[in-house]
């Protein structure tokens, strides 16, 4: 086996050995949206506890626009960076009221939708490529903090930029299978090849890991 069909292979075996159908996210694409935003950097249930508190508060996108940063501030803090969150949504709120983004989005191509949304303060690429993966099945792996750290442990790139890691995957991975690789990688590395103390000695890809082989001495026995 060369190089990439290791990795290939080792991106196989996490796909198999670890499904996940991922948070839940409703079908309404525009609050499905607000759910990305608001599960940046915390757990899915504080992030569901956000989402909830939102839709009970601003059932509407004209409440929401309406709504000041501070009032969404305070409505959506189990979830963290408020201030922040709260600004990008009311953005949202304004883009979705103007412009029908999400109606747009899907009549135009997933790159366009992609590069309109990463342009409004607040959204990010993951969010972004979160957005596009569920609701307008563009073929992209979205790179979170597990997506990279496994990629880089297993010596996948050498770079940790966003566009590097994804290259990285893509390559590697066809189309279709792409939506799984994502949430597949998010458990392994919740599980697995966790940020402190990960379980090398019992990983099924051990065989195909740089980090391994680099780090846990045994591992050149
Ligand atoms: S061997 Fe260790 S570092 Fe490599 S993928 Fe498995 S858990 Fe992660």
């Amino acid at each position: 086996m060369n190089r990439a069909q290791e990795l290939s292979e080792a991106l196989s075996i996490i796909r198999e050995k670890f499904p996940w159908e991922g948070p839940r996210l409703g079908k309404d694409p525009f609050f499905g949206l607000l759910g990305v935003v608001l599960s940046q950097h915390t757990s899915d249930r504080m992030a569901e506890a956000a989402e909830k508190n939102l839709e009970a508060k601003y059932p509407s996108i004209e409440k929401l626009a309406a709504a000041s940063c501070e009032e969404l501030a305070r409505i959506i803090r189990p979830a963290g960076m408020q201030n922040q969150k709260a600004c990008t949504i009311q953005r949202l709120a304004w883009l979705e009221l103007q412009r029908s983004f999400t109606t747009w989005a899907r009549s135009v191509s997933w790159q366009d939708a992609r590069a309109l949304l990463v342009s409004v303060g607040g959204v990010g690429e993951k969010t972004a490529d979160v957005f596009c993966m569920v609701y307008l099945d563009a073929p992209v792996v979205p790179v979170d903090v597990h997506v990279r750290r496994v990629s880089m442990r297993l010596g996948m790139t050498s770079s940790p930029s966003y566009a590097s890691v994804q290259r990285a995957i893509h390559a590697l991975v066809p189309s279709d299978l792409r939506k799984q690789m994502h949430l597949s990688m998010i458990r392994f590395g919740r599980e697995i090849c966790t940020s402190r103390a990960p379980k090398c000695s019992t990983c099924p890809v051990n065989a195909y890991c740089d980090y391994y082989v680099q780090n846990v001495p045994h591992s050149q026995a």
